[in-house]
């Protein structure tokens, strides 16, 4: 389904690689975890999947298919096919909690009638069916995220990429994520899930891919978040904001690590990604409310792509059965 073939990600000429080397393949159907401390490369990796992100070396495929082969206009389309959740939830402000799910099936041209089907369906999937006509901040934060889930998944994508959903969540609200999460992936759709959260992990026992400094150093069936890189290379407990991070000797605790760290935390600590990040130093994370209008000009630019992209997209057919033997 996703396979990274000797994929290494560079963003700045002469900084290391956010990723590096990483040969990973994620099968259909299946629910991995991804853990590791703050700029580990989880979110780059993910968001290589989506073609938001190209890769300085090697391919990434999804569903059999080399993103650097599909030309961009093919994008809108692969995205279509998968599902994103964010920490911060991102639903459109203005729109309700049906609105933001209409809105993912209308921008795909989805007729009303099926409109009109779906929404509710979803809505009730998620236990929100009376509540869809609260605004976001109308609602909790695990509220929020279930609507999130919901807009992620009305298209049934065969991918669902989850990054940190649940960090922004109190435990029991988080359980609740998580179990519909592992509903989606029994109703057949492959679940990245980037997360810090020990206790979603320990609870459901699925692939646990770990990454130190952009690279893969655990890749366990059944794991748990448990590890034997140490805490500190692992901030697993540390908040998401690179103000707490300032204050952690985590390189001196790393260094202070003892004779029996493990190779892989040794191979990493020298370089940890807390400290050589530029996300540490605090200006480069971009602030949520930032992030979250250039969000809503990039919908409005998939918006006007799509509706563009429903224009091609019978001819684009013509030419796949002529000239792409698939
Ligand atoms: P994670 O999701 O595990 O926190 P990221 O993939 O966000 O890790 O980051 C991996 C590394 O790449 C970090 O050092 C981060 O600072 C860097 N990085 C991420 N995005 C960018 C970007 N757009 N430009 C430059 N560096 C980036
Ligand atoms: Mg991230």
């Amino acid at each position: 389904m996703i396979r990274f073939d000797d994929v290494t990600k560079t963003y700045m000429r002469g900084q290391r690689p956010a990723v590096e080397n990483l040969d990973i393949e994620f099968a259909r159907g299946e629910f991995v975890f991804l853990v590791g401390a703050s700029g580990s490369g989880k979110s780059t990796l993910m968001r290589m999947v989506l073609k938001e992100v190209t890769p300085t070396r090697g391919t990434v495929y999804v569903a059999g298919k080399d993103l650097s082969r599909i030309p961009s206009w093919k994008v809108p389309s692969l995205r279509r096919d998968i599902g994103m959740v964010f920490q911060d939830f991102r639903l459109l402000p203005s729109k309700t909690a049906y609105q933001n799910i209409e809105f993912a099936l209308a921008v795909i041209g989805t007729p009303r009638k099926v409109v009109r089907r779906l929404v509710p369906e979803m809505l009730e999937m998620v236990g929100l069916e009376d509540k869809g006509k609260r605004l976001p901040h109308e609602l909790s934060g695990g509220e929020q995220q279930r609507v999130a889930i919901a807009r992620a998944y009305v298209n049934r994508p065969s991918i669902l990429l989850a990054d940190e959903p649940t960090g922004n969540l109190d435990p029991a609200t988080a359980e609740g994520i998580l179990d519909l999460l592992a509903e989606i992936n029994e109703r057949g759709t492959t679940v990245v899930m980037a997360t810090h959260d020990q206790a979603a992990v320990d609870r459901m026992q699925r692939r646990v891919v770990e990454m130190v400094g952009g690279l893969v150093v655990r890749d366990e069936a059944g794991g748990t978040y448990e590890t034997a890189t140490p805490v500190s290379v692992i901030s697993g407990h540390l908040p998401d904001d690179s103000a707490h991070r300032d204050e952690l000797p985590l390189e001196d605790e790393a260094l202070a690590g003892g004779p029996e760290r493990p190779a892989a935390a040794q191979t990493s600590a020298p370089r940890s990604p807390e400290s050589s990040s530029p996300e540490a130093a605090g200006s480069t994370e971009t602030p949520a409310e930032d992030v979250l209008e250039e969000d809503l000009i990039d919908e409005r630019e998939a918006q006007q792509t799509r509706e563009e992209d429903l224009f091609v997209e019978d001819e684009a057919h013509a030419e796949d059965v002529q000239g792409d033997p698939r």
